[in-house]
């Protein structure tokens, strides 16, 4: 035996089996690979806006003091969060990004002998953090791509401690409704949380909004977490965040790193926050970009999943692979998602309204629509 397996077998078990999570492929790595000049990225969810202003003018003025600790508290952050949303800030936790809430409640809730339950098609997060926590996860078939709440709640047992629920869910763009959810929540044990997953809430309109924050206090139980990274355009710096019940959140806190979000992330986050221009434009050309790939779908016959995110993911009736290939040559970056058990499926990032044309043009070559 070689020391390197020697050393893989040390690990504990739901490590040994764990499949590390698939990025989006890099710009860089695409222009080292092909040599390509023009290269565009729809591949992770991101804003393409780019930053906001304040936030660049903001991490400049923080930029001089990167020799002292962060607030390992957050409290400006925390503060703003609590305002605007009206909770206490004492409900409120900080996270690297809203996966490291995941992970941090995974690590407080689940350990061998426990489970988690989730849907098929879930956002890939949900498993790493069940299986490296030596938990079994418990998976719900889907319904049309979507959540069948029913069938996950025909899962939960005495064992469950975590419900998984992204909604909208990564990568089908599926949302349920909030009647459909506050019934699930409030038919689930004391005994098992129901993380409630909106990275992608500030992107749905008025009609879909679930107003999950006001189910807080009657359900002890949940948690909801929610991110800078997609509408806030900080998938960069890291900062996501969860509110819960001031129980759950002591908890949480006790697990984490004490400076788990750096300073420039804070200051960002909160100067983003506070940046309620950059968010209504990023909303609306979300949903121009929507309209845009949807019209370009339904000319080349292409079926699609109705999202009420900043992607949408697109049915190739065939192998999504090779096409994946053909646009990566074509200096677009799109995300296959057969890891998903969606073969046939991929996932689009909405662009710039540039960006969206430039991928439509290279799909429909690449199909040999035109
Ligand atoms: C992008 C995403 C997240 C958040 O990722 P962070 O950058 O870690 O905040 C969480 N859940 C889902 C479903 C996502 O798609």
């Amino acid at each position: 035996m070689n020391s390197k397996s020697m050393v893989a077998q040390l690990a504990v078990p739901g490590v040994q089996a764990l499949v590390p999570y698939i990025p989006g492929k890099p710009v860089e790595e695409l222009e080292r690979e092909l040599g390509l000049s023009q290269i565009i990225k729809l591949a992770s969810n991101e804003n393409p806006l780019g930053p906001s202003e304040k936030v660049l003018s903001v991490i400049n003025q923080v930029s001089t003091d990167l020799s002292r600790y962060p607030d390992g508290n957050g409290f400006g952050l925390k503060t703003a969060l609590a305002t605007k949303y009206n909770v206490s800030i004492d409900q409120v936790t900080l996270g690297n990004g809203s996966n490291e809430i995941l992970e941090l409640l995974a690590r407080t809730f689940l350990q061998p002998g426990l489970e988690a339950v989730f849907s098929q098609h879930a956002f890939a997060v949900y498993p790493i953090v069940t299986q490296a926590a030596g938990a079994t996860a418990k998976i719900a078939p889907a319904q049309e791509y979507a959540h069948d709440l029913g069938a996950m709640l025909a899962l939960v047992n005495d064992k469950t401690r975590l419900v998984f629920i992204a909604n909208p869910n990564n990568p089908t763009g599926t949302l349920l409704s909030a009647q459909a959810l506050k019934q699930f929540i409030g038919a689930l044990p004391e005994t098992c949380l129901c993380v409630l997953d909106e990275a992608y809430y500030e992107y749905m309109d008025a009609e879909q909004a679930v107003d999950s924050i006001s189910w807080l206090t009657e359900y002890p139980n949940l948690v909801i977490t929610r991110t800078f990274s997609k509408a806030y355009g900080l998938a960069g710096l890291r900062v996501g965040y969860s509110l819960s019940s001031s129980a759950i959140a002591e908890l949480l806190n006790r697990v984490r790193q004490p400076f788990n979000n750096n300073s420039l992330a804070l200051a960002a986050a909160e100067a983003a926050l506070a940046d309620g221009d950059y968010l209504s434009e990023s909303v609306s050309l979300n949903q121009k970009g929507m309209e845009q790939l949807s019209t370009a779908f339904s000319s080349m016959g292409l079926e699609w999943i109705p999202s009420a995110a900043n992607f949408v993911s697109v049915n190739l009736q065939q192998d999504a692979m090779p096409v994946y290939q053909a646009l990566l040559k074509k200096g677009v970056i799109v995300r296959p998602v057969a890891n998903y058990e969606m073969p046939k499926f991929l996932r689009i990032s909405i662009g710039t309204t540039e960006e969206n044309q430039f991928f439509i043009d290279a799909l429909s070559s690449v199909l040999g629509k035109r």
